[in-house]
């Protein structure tokens, strides 16, 4: 483990932060960190950039980094895990809520190489929208009509697009989402272009402890946490 200061808190929302830090890891789109705040739980959070994580607060650490001052120190292990593979042609981003973290990383991978993105983003209300400004090529989706589509970011992604026109689908969220788009590229055959980066609970990070094991046995934090389609067995 070693520290890092935070540099800076962006404020998305009251309960969501973008926090950077002092240093810029060595990573790829789709790595996560174990991130220690002192006399807290030690929590993975994926990268969000190079040089930063964005959290949403659920509980007592993440609440607790929702409120961290610049100038704080953290610990950090990693970067660690398997991140997403690069596309070689327009990439589709299905994010779902806070699992817009890893994929806003994967955007400007993506598009920092000259490369084509689009993103999908789903969120309940348009309160929990982060940063969506930014990216020119995005749709959107709220569970009560307050921005863009009214529907789930499934509906939205069943009238708006041809899956099959992509060369990569990249999709993170709430389980329940993965789940059901899971079951919708697996009925339409596409599941060997989807990856799926999973946010199980998880204590570890090393996969020694066992508790974030998918049903096939295999680990999220040292197997995944991005898997291809074909490799879950949902
Ligand atoms: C690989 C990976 C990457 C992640 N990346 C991000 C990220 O970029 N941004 C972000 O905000 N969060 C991310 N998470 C989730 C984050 O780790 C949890 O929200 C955090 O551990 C909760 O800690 P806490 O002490 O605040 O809450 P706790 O008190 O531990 O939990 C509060 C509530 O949230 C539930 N919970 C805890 N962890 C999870 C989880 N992983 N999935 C679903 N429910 C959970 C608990 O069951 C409880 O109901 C990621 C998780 C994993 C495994």
């Amino acid at each position: 483990m070693f520290s890092v200061r935070v540099k800076n808190v962006t404020k998305h929302s009251k309960d969501t932060v973008t926090v950077t830090f002092n240093v810029s890891f060595r990573s790829f789109p789709g790595q996560f960190v174990m991130l220690n705040l002192p006399g807290h739980e030690e929590i993975p959070l994926s990268l969000s950039s190079p040089d930063s994580v964005t959290v949403r607060a659920v509980g007592e650490t993440t609440e607790a980094l929702v409120n961290i001052q610049p100038g704080e120190l953290l610990g950090i292990k990693g970067p660690m895990g398997r991140p997403f593979s690069i596309p070689n042609g327009t990439a589709l981003l299905i994010a779902g809520g806070i699992g817009i973290a890893p994929l806003i990383y994967l955007h400007d991978y993506i598009i920092g190489r000259g490369g084509e993105v689009k993103i999908l983003y789903g969120v309940r209300t348009s309160e929990e929208l982060i940063n969506h400004r930014r990216f020119e090529n995005i749709k959107i989706s709220t569970d009560n009509g307050s921005a863009g589509f009214h529907g789930n970011v499934i509906d939205l992604l069943k009238v708006e697009d041809r899956p099959d026109r992509y060369s990569r689908i990249y999709c993170c969220g709430p389980e329940i989402m993965l789940r059901k788009l899971y079951d919708f590229f697996k009925e339409n055959k596409l599941l060997r272009k989807v990856e799926f980066a999973l946010e199980r609970y998880m204590k570890c990070g090393m996969g020694v402890c066992g508790s974030c094991a998918l049903e096939n046995g295999l680990m999220v934090c040292s197997e995944g946490p991005v898997f291809n389609g074909v490799e879950l067995e949902w």
